[in-house]
């Protein structure tokens, strides 16, 4: 171990929900840490064990619960901070990297490592079929972080290019019209029957998944643990009929400009 403490700090990323998502290597950094930091959800998700202490909080102290990880690290224990999905996808590596930049220099020879997860666009996307097929991006809707006006612009402008949008944190109580505003910007730029795919608690018990329009999307409901996708022009349905939801792809291929 460098830093010559012994201590050690895992970014782990434990995927969207069933444990079965959880990587191999997530597991067993989790089962070598002696101390469990994050966002209280996320913590109850690792089971309890003898020798695993937990330290659960709320979701607006990011860079706190950073630095309190990197302290206990330092002070030579091995800890484990947790985010769902991966850790480096709107979550919690990049404030712990935030922490480490702007820190006590002696954390900057702390063993820290990330061990990445299958984060919800992903999961959401093996669910639908390949939305994701060609050229895509994630935007967080979330503006604790970032001021609205950044948002919409960058949100217009991968509209107009037309890639595929996952859209993270689309809506939450202190949040609740910036899903709509999105919707109707898209909605402005994009065909009405373009198709918009809402994943809700994907690979949890209470899953639902929903497949509809832009036209008719700011109807279908969302949560705070909803991914939105938002298709190209080139997003395909493949209609199954009966109650079977349509297959979702988005072909690799692109006609060159005519
Ligand atoms: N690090 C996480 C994302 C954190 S931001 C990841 O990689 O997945 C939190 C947002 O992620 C939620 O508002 C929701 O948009 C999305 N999300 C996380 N888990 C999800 C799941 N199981 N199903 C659908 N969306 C999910």
């Amino acid at each position: 171990m460098s830093g010559g403490t012994g201590g050690s700090l895992a970014i782990i990323g434990l995927g969207p929900g069933d444990q079965r998502l959880l990587t191999g290597a997530a597991r067993a950094a989790l089962d070598g840490a002696e101390d469990l930091i994050g966002y209280h959800p996320y913590v109850a998700r690792v089971p309890e064990r003898p020798g695993l202490r937990r330290h659960a909080s709320d979701n607006r102290v990011e860079v706190d619960r950073a630095r309190h990880a990197l302290a206990l690290a330092a002070s030579g224990r091995r800890v484990a901070v947790v985010s769902g999905g991966d850790p480096g996808v709107f979550a919690m590596a990049a404030a712990v990297f935030e922490a480490v930049e702007h820190g006590d220099p002696a954390w900057r020879h702390l063993d820290i490592t990330v061990e990445p997860g299958i984060t919800a666009m992903l999961a959401a996307a093996a669910r639908l079929g390949a939305p994701l097929g060609a050229d895509f991006c994630a935007l967080s809707l979330s503006d604790n972080l970032k001021p609205w006006d950044v948002i919409t612009a960058r949100l217009e402008a991968v509209l107009r290019a037309d890639f595929v949008v996952a859209l993270y944190n689309p809506i939450s109580a202190a949040r609740p019209w910036q899903l709509g505003a999105a919707l109707a910007l898209a909605a402005g730029i994009r065909a009405p029957g373009t198709p918009v795919m809402l994943a809700r608690a994907v690979t949890r018990p209470d899953e639902a998944i929903r497949v509809t329009t832009l036209a008719e999307a700011r109807d279908a409901p969302a949560d705070m643990a909803t991914l939105v996708i938002i298709g190209a022009s080139g997003t395909r349905l493949i209609p199954r009929g009966g109650s079977e939801r349509p297959f979702v792809y988005t072909p690799r291929s692109v006609a060159a400009p005519a």
